[in-house]
């Protein structure tokens, strides 16, 4: 049997949350005058309590409500590849598995896991490369 393919890769995506753009994909971050590693997203400033909307259709292939770094985390499967992932979320509302549509509610904005304040942390990749989500939604 074939697996299944959602065709989120095709379109256009939309921002998951509103909010001022806090933090640039490959950001050196700095921890106690030590370099970190590059960050792997864009974060959103927003509210805790925000909803957080899919910014694309895609399927749910992880949900956990609360990881020791990411807090509530969710990754979604656009199909071809192309992953989103969704860090530090107050309150996750889909399961794994579950096929979501874009602009669909998937959780809201939190600072779960380390994080210093509400935000959210929306990474992407293609296959196991990070991809810049800002390049993603200019296309
Ligand atoms: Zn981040």
């Amino acid at each position: 049997m074939k697996p299944q393919q959602t065709l989120g890769f095709a379109e256009h995506f939309i921002r998951p949350a509103p909010g001022r753009v806090s933090g640039h994909f490959g950001a050196q971050r700095i921890y106690n005058g030590t370099p970190g590693s590059a960050h792997s997203g864009m974060d959103i400033a927003a509210g805790a309590g925000t909803p957080v909307v899919a910014p694309a259709a895609g399927r749910v292939v992880f949900a956990e409500p609360d990881l020791y770094l990411t807090g509530g985390t969710v990754l979604i499967d656009h199909g071809h590849g192309i992953g989103s992932n969704f860090l530090h979320l107050s309150r996750i509302d889909v399961a794994v598995g579950e096929t979501i549509d874009q602009g669909q509610r998937l959780g809201a904005v939190g600072a779960s896991g380390r994080a210093t304040g509400a935000h959210l942390h929306w990474g992407m990749t293609w296959y196991d490369v990070r991809i810049d989500p800002e390049q993603v939604l200019a296309r």
